[in-house]
């Protein structure tokens, strides 16, 4: 059988601990022997980005935006125990922060889902994607204690002169809270949103509270709408169906909902419900996160972390049983994507395949601690992280020669 080759390159971005030991074993062992990816490598262990000031983050996301597609491992966010630890010049920043800045891009957090672990909630049949628009409201809002009495106002200074309001006389003691948004990064949002949503053919579903704060989250809602207006011709080509919803009217239709959406949310309450979501699809090791550019640029990852407790065990030789489902699925989703851009349809064929050999083996009951605790019925016994791959190359096989 001859090898399928990807046309352009795909950024590759490696990462930190037990999830840098899986991306190696899965470029070995699923990729390399049947796919020649074009890789363009960049090394994100946290030693090559202390060694380059960091320099190297900043290449491999500008490597994505010049080639649109990208793949990430989980990478240490180094706090004072990794500065120790690696013995590191300073704590750098988080690599993912970095990348999406520099992206302006949004991450969508997206579970995989298997016939043999049931959700939580009993009508969740396909997947619930959610997205956060992480950027500004509380987590840049600025928050002061009152001492009454006291007059509070919101006081604008624009170039037509001063503006006050009076927010509250305050009788006695309390509390005040000023929080912004920006026309732009709303709009670089909805962008990213729509982009994903024609990607993978998917409801979108926007929610706020424009009842309440007219202005405010009414501005959230008007670039939503006049973006979804832009991309009409798109959005109805892939089928995608925009919902605009209150996001009490969301959370109370998501709990009877079958799936198979993508949920934009606020930034607040896109932090909350993605790990009710999370929780509610069970293992971290089963959800993926893509980061999507305004522009369309993709960036696929696992949404957990580099998982330092099984690479202790790792480093004494012992053997794990981590959960690599989320990095294969970061892999192909990419590979699918290239393929999809570049008109190489061997190469989506091929991802197709790869998932379906790990739905299968998960399906009939090979799989990794984490989720023997979640499946139904419960398997007598897990795989470690090894056998757990090599059983899934051993269906891909079967899969390819047929
Ligand atoms: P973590 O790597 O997500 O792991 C926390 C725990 O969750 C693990 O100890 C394990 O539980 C379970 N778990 C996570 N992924 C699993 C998998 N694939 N298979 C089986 N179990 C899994 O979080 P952390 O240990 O708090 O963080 C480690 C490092 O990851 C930190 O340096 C952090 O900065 C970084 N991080 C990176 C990213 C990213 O790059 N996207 C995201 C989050 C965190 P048990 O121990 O109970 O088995
Ligand atoms: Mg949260």
């Amino acid at each position: 059988m001859s090898k399928i080759v990807l046309k352009n390159v795909l950024v590759e971005i490696d990462g930190d601990e037990m999830t840098r030991v899986i991306w190696q074993m899965i470029k070995e062992k699923l990729l390399f022997p049947y796919i020649d990816l074009n890789l363009e490598y960049y090394d994100l262990h946290v030693k090559s980005r202390d060694n380059t000031d960091d320099q190297i983050t900043v290449d491999a996301a500008n490597a994505i935006i010049k080639h649109g597609v990208g793949v990430k491992c989980a990478t240490i966010t180094p706090d004072a125990g990794r500065v120790t630890e690696y013995n590191l010049k300073k704590a750098w920043r988080s690599p993912n922060g970095t990348i999406r800045a520099i992206l302006d891009g949004t991450v969508f957090r997206k579970p995989v889902l298997v016939n043999n672990i049931p959700p939580a909630v009993l009508s969740w049949k396909k997947p619930i994607t959610i997205a956060r628009h992480a950027f500004g409201d509380i987590y840049k809002a600025t928050e002061a204690r009152v001492k009454g009495p006291a007059k509070v106002e919101l006081t604008i200074t624009d170039a037509d002169g001063v503006h006050a309001q009076v927010i509250n006389e305050f009788k006695g003691d309390g509390i005040v809270l000023g929080m912004f948004n920006t026309d732009k990064s709303i709009r670089s949002y909805a962008k990213s949103c729509i982009k994903f949503a024609i990607s993978e053919k998917t409801e979108l579903w926007f929610s706020a509270k424009d009842t309440i704060a007219k202005i405010y989250d009414g501005r959230f809602r008007d670039i939503f709408m006049e973006e979804v207006e832009e991309s009409k011709a798109e959005l109805d080509a892939a089928g995608v169906n925009f919902r605009y919803l209150l996001i009490d009217d969301a959370v109370a239709q998501i709990m009877k909902h079958p799936g198979g959406v993508l949920w934009a949310c606020k930034n607040y309450d896109g932090d909350v419900f993605s790990d009710m979501v999370a929780a509610g699809f069970g293992s971290l090791g089963m959800m993926t996160s893509v980061l999507v550019s305004p522009d369309g640029k993709f960036e696929y990852e696992a949404a957990h972390g580099t998982v330092r407790r099984h690479y202790m065990e790792h480093l004494k030789g012992n053997a794990t049983s981590t959960n690599s489902v989320a990095s294969i699925f970061a892999w192909t989703g990419a590979i699918r994507k290239r393929g999809e851009l570049d008109g190489v349809k061997e190469a989506m064929d091929f991802a197709d395949k790869l998932e379906a050999s790990v739905l299968e083996n998960i399906e009939s009951g090979v799989m990794t601690k984490d989720l023997v605790f979640l499946a139904q019925p419960k398997p007598e016994k897990y795989v470690n992280t090894a056998e757990f791959l090599d059983a899934v190359a051993a269906k891909l096989a079967e899969k390819l020669n047929n």
